[in-house]
């Protein structure tokens, strides 16, 4: 099990599966996060605390929904606006411990040009 916790506590998302691999994206929202992110299905992904307790943040399109904590500003996670049958979310893999993460391939996206992964 793979668990992102926020900051204070307050947040505790807890996924089945290792992640395949982390992506930093350059987008105008996720450099300005610092978020690390790790995608899964929304059925692999459980809230052990905080469910329905994050705050959301729309730009853009508006078809996703940035979370952070209220508490300590952490980003949580991203999950689509439009629930059902949804197919991917993220997870912010820097709230999960460092030395479960290190050996994890991180792949780079251009999400602020070409939309396109560097690698
Ligand atoms: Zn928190």
């Amino acid at each position: 099990m793979f668990e992102a916790t926020c900051h204070c506590g307050a947040v505790k998302i807890q996924a089945s599966a290792e992640p395949a691999w982390l992506n930093e994206c350059n987008c105008s929202v996720c450099r300005r996060l610092g978020t690390l992110w790790t995608y899964y299905h929304p059925s692999e992904v459980t809230f052990l605390e905080g469910a329905g307790k994050t705050v959301a943040y729309l730009w853009g399109d508006r078809g996703l929904e940035f979370h952070h904590c209220p508490t300590c500003g952490c980003t949580t996670h991203w999950e689509p606006v439009r629930k059902e049958g949804a197919e991917r979310m993220a997870v912010n893999a820097r709230l999960m411990d460092p030395a479960k993460i290190a050996g994890i391939r991180v792949r780079h996206f251009d999400g602020a040009e070409s939309f396109r992964y560097l690698d």
